[in-house]
């Protein structure tokens, strides 16, 4: 048996012992419910405890720096068992990164255990009313008074903002700078005085997101990560971590379209001929992602960092998973448009949105990987 195959013999049999049967299938919006986020903390401890969090992350900080091939692994072993979602998935994936290229010894010795058991969940303060695409005009100010930055401003779209201990939140520390170079990121503590929080409810009725609101928030100086007005450079690590988290898309992906191809085949619906078309170009969609996975993994396994691929790949995921809802609704009638499927072609709608516009990632597929020249700035 090779390494890889024993790695996966050990990691199925404890994920067998110890998902929670009643939070198998939990999702994020559970984390609203005191009891089950209690449940899912609890969760999330066990499983780094047991060295399955954080696999890739050097073992000082309480990962193993496992291969790729066991990153990819562990994320099958989680889908087949339905295991419950991480409450950090923006942290872990995006901000723990900025914290281990950009953090003091104290910041990492800090936060990157807590954040890896989910004893901290953490949330990502950048989109504000006026700044999302463009993020660089974000205007939430923050102002050296002594030993601290006092923080005033607003943020939107803060996903787990209602639920977070901390948040890695982008300021403007220079007004007067070109707008790239008076941006600072700070590590906030969500309990300090003058932080209100106001959860947004979705479409499907869940509260998963936030407008998070600070008035004269002292900031303590130790908290700001990586050099002042340098900011813009910590947000492109959070966020090019973000776009090449894509290996994994596929696999969730793929178990919607084998319970939709399922439940075709039982209705008769499979015999219809439009609707074979739609099964088939779902069927397409879904390799496609799988190629495109394969290939950051490959490109992972070489040593190259995450490349403009991640955009193409979240695009390509974002459409497929919105046409995967769609499909549902056509091929299995009145129940592919209720419950969680009817949950799902509302949820679909954000994918296109969160994590890059469609618009934004189509240009910078042209910019980076076609090579056409630049957008057009609007004048500001
Ligand atoms: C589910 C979800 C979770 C989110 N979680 C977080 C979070 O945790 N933290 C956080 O900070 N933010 C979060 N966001 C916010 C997200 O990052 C922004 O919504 C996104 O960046 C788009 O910004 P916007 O909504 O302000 O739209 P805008 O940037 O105002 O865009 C409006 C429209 O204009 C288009 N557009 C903008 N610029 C261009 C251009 N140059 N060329 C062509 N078209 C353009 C866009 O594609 C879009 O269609 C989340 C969003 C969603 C949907």
């Amino acid at each position: 048996m090779s390494d890889v195959d024993a790695f996966r013999a050990e990691v199925r049999a404890w994920l067998d012992a110890h998902v929670p049967r009643d939070l198998r299938g939990a999702t994020l919006a559970d984390a609203d419910d005191p009891a089950r986020l209690a449940a899912l903390r609890a969760w999330n401890a066990a499983l780094a405890d047991a060295g399955y969090a954080g696999l890739a992350w050097p073992a000082e900080y309480g990962g193993r720096a496992a291969s790729v091939e066991e990153q990819v692994v562990l994320a099958e072993e989680l889908s087949r068992a339905e295991a419950p979602p991480s409450l950090n998935p923006i942290g872990l994936s995006n901000i723990a990164p900025a914290i281990m290229t950009y953090g003091t010894d104290a910041q990492r010795a800090r936060h990157l255990r807590r954040m890896l058991r989910a004893d901290d969940i953490w949330c990502q303060g950048f989109s504000e009313p006026d700044a999302g695409s463009d993020l660089a005009s974000l205007r939430t100010s923050a102002v050296l008074d002594g030993d601290h930055f006092v923080v005033n401003g607003q943020k939107v779209w803060t996903t787990l903002g209602h639920v977070a201990d901390w948040c890695e939140l982008l300021v403007r520390t220079h007004p007067s700078a070109p707008k790239h170079k008076g941006i600072s990121a700070l590590l906030v503590d969500m309990t300090l005085p003058g932080i209100e929080v106001q959860p947004l409810v979705t479409i499907t009725g869940d509260r998963e997101f936030n407008a998070l609101f600070f008035t004269d928030v002292r900031v303590p100086v130790e908290c700001l990560l990586g050099p002042v007005n340098e900011g813009w450079r910590v947000a492109v690590t959070t966020l090019a971590n973000e776009r090449a988290g894509v290996a994994n898309l596929h696999l969730s992906h793929g178990k919607k379209l084998a319970r939709v191809l399922a439940a075709a085949s039982a209705n008769g619906a499979a015999s219809d001929a439009v609707d074979r078309q739609r099964l088939a170009s779902a069927v397409t969609d879904h390799r496609l992602l799988e190629l495109l996975a394969g290939r950051a993994v490959s490109r992972a396994a070489a040593g190259q960092p995450p490349g403009p691929e991640g955009s193409l790949a979240k695009l390509v995921w974002s459409l497929a998973g919105q046409d995967l809802a769609e499909t549902a609704g056509a091929v299995l009638g009145e129940e592919g448009l209720a419950g969680a499927w009817g949950r799902d072609a509302l949820y679909s709608r954000s994918l296109t949105i969160a994590g890059g516009t469609t618009e934004v990632n189509k240009n910078l597929l042209a910019e980076r990987i076609l090579g056409l020249p630049r957008d057009v700035a609007p004048p500001s």
